[in-house]
């Protein structure tokens, strides 16, 4: 049965919870009005392959589809983008070149990406080490042949403990102690910086870094920061997350009917609409009359959801 006739096609998925994979080069296939039932001893990895396949932890190779659809890959970033950091740089010095006689010359600064708490990224599952390694590389090889574009980069391991921070639990309260009593001073330093002792210091307390950094959550789970308020509202948050997913974006708020995202109605702030005709006050508030220039806006209208509900699953 092709990937095109099968309600779901699972192919060689392997996954696990950051140790040795539970399930590996998995293939299931279901089809359409039949019931599909998945059998095995306890422990033989059932679950885990259900999760994968929902999304809910981080797979390492293989691919589902979902009515013909791939859902292992949904957009977020491509290669494509990440290069188009490089095509950005050069752009930027022939523009350069045109008001410095003695040449121009632009520095990229990458660091790989953060989710943070209250924005619709909360859910990401964050790239690995590994994943952010051959984004650099792949940046890295690409300006090597661009004459006046230098690059510089963070280094990925500590993205790691940034995500660890941005988005951990009470339950970090110890680890951090005990990074901290041995000898784990100074951690924003390149020179001072030691993974291992992190890594160490969350095995012994029963956590895992790969738990906390890189899985993708899911809409019902209950985030540590929830008994917190920073006006946004979670239901427009998620709304936003998938949003971002389908590669929508919603039109600015000034001259639209309100969102309700909660940032205004939570603190009784009264919306005052500049104008109903966008963008009369001017993109972004500049001041500056789109409508004159060749400024590419688009306002893009919402796309229907993506195909499964899992779909969070395997963004990278
Ligand atoms: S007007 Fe305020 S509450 Fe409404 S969508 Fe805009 S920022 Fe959010």
């Amino acid at each position: 049965m092709s990937t095109e006739q099968a309600a779901l096609s699972v192919q060689g998925l392997t996954a696990g919870y950051g140790g040795p994979p539970i399930i590996e080069r998995v293939s299931v296939t279901a089809r359409r009005g039949a019931i599909t039932a998945i059998v095995g001893p306890n422990g033989a990895g059932k679950s885990t392959l259900l999760k994968a396949v929902a999304g809910l932890i981080r797979t390492t190779a293989g691919t589902v589809f979902v009515e013909g659809k791939e859902v292992t890959g949904l957009p977020t970033e491509t290669d494509e983008d990440t290069l188009g950091i490089a095509e950005l740089g050069r752009n930027v010095v022939e523009i350069g070149k045109r008001h410095h006689k003695s040449g121009a010359s632009v520095t990229l600064s990458v660091g790989g990406f953060v989710p943070k708490p209250f924005t619709p990224f909360q859910w990401f599952g964050q790239n690995t080490v590994e994943e952010l390694r051959r984004k650099i590389n792949l940046l890295r090889d690409d300006t090597r042949r661009s004459h006046g574009v230098n690059m510089k980069w963070h280094d990925p391991k500590a993205t790691q403990i940034e995500g660890l921070a941005s988005r951990g639990d009470r339950r970090l309260g110890p680890v951090i102690e005990e990074v901290w009593r041995r000898g784990g001073t100074f951690q924003e330093w390149s020179e001072k910086f030691d993974l291992d002792l992190w890594v160490d210091a969350m095995a012994n307390h029963g956590l895992s870094l790969d738990w906390y950094v890189h899985r993708h959550r899911t809409e019902q789970e209950i985030l540590p920061w929830e008994h917190l308020s920073a006006g946004l509202h979670k239901d427009f948050l998620w709304q936003d997350w998938r949003d971002a997913l389908a590669e929508v974006g919603l039109p600015d708020c000034r001259w639209t009917p309100c969102y309700d995202c909660g940032a205004c109605t939570g603190y009784s702030i009264e919306h005052i609409v500049a104008s109903a005709t966008p963008p009369a006050g001017g993109s972004q508030g500049t001041g500056q009359d789109i409508t004159k220039s060749s400024v590419p806006v688009t306002l893009l209208g919402r796309k229907p959801e993506p195909a499964a509900a899992g779909a969070t699953g395997a963004v990278r």
